[in-house]
């Protein structure tokens, strides 16, 4: 059975880690192929390739070289590290000398993951297999999956122990074109698609998923086995882990991913699971009703009370239209009968485009009352276990209520596997532990 280990920036950082890296492929006889990102940061405070490249491609043709020798330094260390003997000068001189001839940003910033698999394949034996012939993207740029599947099903599907540098793949005239940051997770799991693999496995610096932000819960349990519903659900409420465009693929194939940590190999991690395959029974995980909770502050809520809203025909419609009208997006609306509240996230729009919406509001609508709170948090509490179980809610609301944790808005989503909560940005940290508090311990 095939595998995809795809290694982050933090595990290709430096040669120690690297080292790390090879004994996680050496070991497992299943591991055949590789997709790595760009070192990243060695320590706090450290400077990423793909920002030195980002640097070196924004940089003054006077300052190009300066900055060009800390990307070749951070390889050159690298390759001394390891004891390799790699001489990449002419890959050095071919990216500096295109970079001055005008090459495109996007080629510019990949060669952090070029460089990255060049390496690693020497180091362990394998064979380095470029991204560009086998992801491909459109004339207008967008990544063209069934392409992409076909070339790389045919490409990969009779080789074995490539090493295939994440982030990028080329356009329709055959130029080099990136996923957006973090993209690397995206490429390995094309590369788990088109080869059919048993499981994607990314290996990163954390353990997996944590049930709640370490931020707010110190000793936060890590999530064992995660649904590709329930990743999203948390995902969307902040909790990051993979970039969001890597499900995609794997999912639709029914191909689990496998979030491990590269300094810590032994650890289990998060395993990602399609919800099928924990009825049927292939997947076991532990019985909970939450699996995990998320959350984000400063949305904007515009509360609206208006006499007989409910039996009024198009009401909803007329408050939708006025915001497609503003770009403005809408989270969430919980509804009452005569009141209804829209929850917005400011981030994805400004403060004169709410600020009209609301003018427009006011007299198109004609609430009898209308009030926007502006430092509202949003605590999403996700698990399958919740749409079986009666009682969550009363849970969550008591455990809240005990915590002296003021509820000011209360969603649940149709799905029955998520329940949103609104509280002011102030009592968001503590609603979160008492959350935690009262389904895990
Ligand atoms: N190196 C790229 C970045 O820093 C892509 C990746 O690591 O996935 O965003």
């Amino acid at each position: 059975m095939a595998k995809v280990l795809k290694f982050g920036g933090t595990s290709m950082a430096n040669a120690d880690s690297i080292a790390k890296v090879a004994d996680i492929v050496k070991s497992d006889p299943d591991a055949k192929y590789v997709v790595v990102s760009a070192p990243g940061k060695r320590a706090k405070g450290d400077v990423k390739v793909t920002d030195l490249l980002i640097n070196f491609y924004g940089a003054l043709e006077a300052d190009k070289k300066a900055v060009f020798e800390k990307v070749k330094n951070r390889f050159e260390d690298i390759i001394a590290g390891l004891g390799l003997n790699l001489d990449l000068s002419s890959d050095y001189k071919e990216i500096y000398e295109s970079a001055l001839e005008g090459a495109s940003y996007d080629y510019v910033i990949s060669r952090g993951e070029y460089l990255s698999a060049k390496v690693l394949a020497e180091y362990i034996g394998y064979n380095f297999f470029d991204a560009a012939s086998i992801i491909k993207f459109d004339e207008k740029g967008a990544f063209d999956a069934e392409l992409t599947n076909e070339l790389a099903s045919n490409a990969l599907y009779n080789l074995s122990d490539v090493v295939i540098p994440g982030f990028y793949g080329s356009n329709d005239k055959n130029y080099i074109k990136t996923f957006s940051r973090g993209g690397s997770d995206v490429s390995g799991a094309i590369i788990a698609r088109a080869i059919n693999a048993s499981i994607y496995e990314n290996w990163t610096d954390v353990n997996g998923f944590l049930v709640c932000d370490p931020r707010i819960v110190e000793d936060s349990r890590v999530i064992d086995m995660l649904t590709f519903r329930e990743l999203r659900e948390l995902s969307y409420m902040g909790a990051s882990v993979l970039h969001p465009e890597s499900v995609f693929p794997v999912r639709e194939a029914g191909i689990p991913i496998n979030i491990r940590n590269t300094f810590a190999p032994s650890a289990p991690g998060t395993m990602i699971v399609p919800v099928e395959g924990l009825i049927s029974g292939k997947y076991r995980r532990a019985k909970r009703i939450v699996t995990g909770i998320a959350g984000k502050k400063d949305f904007i809520g515009i509360y609206i009370e208006r006499q007989m809203m409910n039996g009024e025909v198009g009401f909803c419609k007329m408050l939708l239209d006025i915001l497609y009208r503003h770009h403005i997006s809408l989270e969430h609306m919980p509804t009452g009968i005569d009141t209804l509240t829209l929850i917005i996230d400011p981030v994805s729009t400004n403060e004169t485009s709410i600020q009209a919406a609301i003018d427009d509001i006011i007299s198109e609508a004609q609430p009898n009352h209308i009030e926007v709170t502006r430092n509202l948090a949003l605590l999403a509490v996700v698990g399958h276990g919740m749409s079986r179980s009666m009682g969550t809610a009363t849970r969550v609301f008591k455990c809240l209520s005990d915590a002296k944790v003021n509820i000011r808005m209360i969603d649940q989503g149709s799905s029955e596997m998520n329940i949103i909560i609104a509280v002011e940005n102030s009592d968001y940290e503590k609603a979160s532990r008492a959350i935690y508090e009262e389904f895990e311990k």
